[in-house]
């Protein structure tokens, strides 16, 4: 066990103080994910809890991981008042990375039946891998339009259903992007990268409904046991990467400028007021819009598939949700309602029941939080908690979390061999990467089910339903 820690409440664990420290630092884990959890997630969420302006505590969500500047499943929220500041390294490169999940109405023994030639075709229709080409080719007005109209550009442009857009977060729109301030050099990048899932965790994956834990809820989640899923996992592509170099390399080098005095380098950030803090955000918020789109897109295509395979299927959007992003948002702290920048990286936005901010169809129930586990293991869908806005402001984990890095995985495994051991418990992974593959063994990942038991236990979210994978389409 970890020296200092304090179990404050089930499953949380507070940090020792220290004299830089503004507010607590809570880690949630059971004692197994705590001895998982390397060193650096500790050091990285009280250096978090450091910086000017946050509010409330630095949290680490369950499946919490290293990451560059604040962990992966890092939240923390600031108050522009205060001197918060907003960090691109608390958003993270793939900025509004995020997961949607789509129905089929249709039995995962109908998938299994043309398993084979789906995998296939969907392979063939979504391209994946490092600087994957999609087929739409934007035009710097395109560009434009996409980054301020997100999903809701992507559906005027045919990709899906206006419906859809009452699936995802922020209606599918990011208000308050600035597309005219992105660089150039980021929309180069994104210029023929729409509908394209790119590499190494993202995936698009067929899964089966294998088990019901909230009967209330999974109905009206429309989720069914014995039918089949689609989870979309990937983010804003070259464009959100340029956006996070960028930024992260002109905060760390005006921050002294700001009068802030950094921990860690990596934690670049700026004042929420300042001219930089602005202008990320409003770059940032373009990001979101982008990824937004590029998931809308990615469904219509695995849709046109489905239609020619499944006719009977109907991929309906249960909902999509982004986990790096910087919000602006109303909490209740300490019982004051105040208005702050709330960084999720790594983690979801958890609403509990009645929320404004969902559509009339959820609201009673509370969002979705859509979890990954990995190609060859569960995935799960979970519902907000209202304990959730008191534990952690609404959010929750976002995966299984890393187990081992990239490079010690692809030591440990071959690509081949995890594909034939996944064929042979009859999950098709389809990759351009081999290299790829083994990094993203199933065994280099933490256990998401112990993930969501300890999310369930302290309040962040709880259990509704679990998914296993039939088809993985990986990046
Ligand atoms: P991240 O957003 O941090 O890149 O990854 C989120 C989570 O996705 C990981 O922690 C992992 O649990 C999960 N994940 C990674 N690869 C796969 C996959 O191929 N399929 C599924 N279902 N989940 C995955
Ligand atoms: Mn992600
Ligand atoms: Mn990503």
């Amino acid at each position: 066990e970890r020296a200092g820690l304090t179990e404050v409440a089930p499953h949380a664990w507070q940090m020792p103080q220290t004299g830089a420290m503004r507010v607590p630092a809570i880690i949630y884990a059971n004692r197994q994910l705590l001895a998982q959890m390397d060193e650096k997630v500790g050091e990285q969420i009280r250096n978090v809890a450091s910086l000017p302006g946050i509010v409330a505590a630095a949290y680490a969500m369950p499946d919490a991981h290293w990451g560059y500047g604040f962990p992966i499943g890092g939240v923390a929220a600031f108050d522009a008042a205060a001197g918060g500041v907003v960090s691109a390294g608390g958003v993270g490169f793939d900025i509004s990375c995020g997961v949607r999940l789509l129905t089929t109405g249709t039995d995962a023994g109908r998938i299994r039946a043309v398993q084979a030639p789906l995998a296939h075709e969907l392979s063939r229709a979504i391209p994946a891998g490092v600087g994957s080409h999609g087929r739409i080719l934007l035009d710097a007005a395109q560009m434009t339009a996409m980054l301020a109209g997100g999903a809701r550009w992507a559906v005027a442009r045919g990709y899906g259903w206006p419906e859809d857009l009452e699936r995802i977060e922020e209606r599918g729109c990011m208000a308050g992007a600035t597309p005219e301030v992105v660089s150039d050099k980021a929309r180069r990048r994104q210029r023929d990268e729409m509908g394209t899932l790119g590499s190494g965790n993202h995936y698009l994956e067929v899964q089966e409904v294998a088990e019901i834990l909230d009967a209330e809820v999974a109905a009206a989640y429309d989720l069914h046991p014995g039918e089949a899923v689609v989870m979309i996992h990937c983010g804003s592509r070259g464009l959100g990467h340029q956006i996070g170099t960028e930024y992260l390399r002109e905060m760390a080098l005006a921050a002294p400028g700001h009068g802030i005095r950094l921990p860690d380098r990596e934690l670049a950030c700026a004042p929420i007021a300042s001219e930089l803090g602005q202008r990320y955000l409003g770059v940032m918020r373009a990001g979101i819009n982008c990824a937004l789109a590029n998931r809308q897109i990615l469904t219509h295509l695995a849709r046109g598939v489905f239609d020619r395979f499944l006719p009977e299927a109907r991929l309906g959007l249960l909902y999509d949700v982004s986990h790096n992003t910087c919000k602006e948002e109303a909490h209740a702290v300490d019982d004051v309602a105040r208005r702050l920048f709330v960084h999720r990286k790594g983690a979801t936005r958890a609403l509990g029941p009645g929320a404004p901010a969902l559509p009339p169809a959820l609201r009673p129930v509370g969002q979705p939080v859509l979890i990954g586990g990995s190609m060859g293991t569960e995935s799960w869908v979970l519902v907000g908690d209202p304990r959730s806005e008191a534990a952690a402001l609404s959010s929750a984990c976002h995966g299984a979390g890393r187990a081992m890095s990239r490079h010690a995985a692809a030591r440990n495994w071959t690509g081949s061999g995890v594909q034939q051991d996944l064929a042979a418990r009859g999950i098709i992974v389809k990759s351009p990467s081999k290299r790829g593959i083994a990094e993203e063994a199933p065994g280099a990942y933490k256990s998401v089910g112990q993930v969501v038991e300890v999310a369930e236990k302290a309040g962040l979210a709880r259990r509704v339903a679990r998914l296993v994978p039939l088809i993985c389409i990986k990046g």
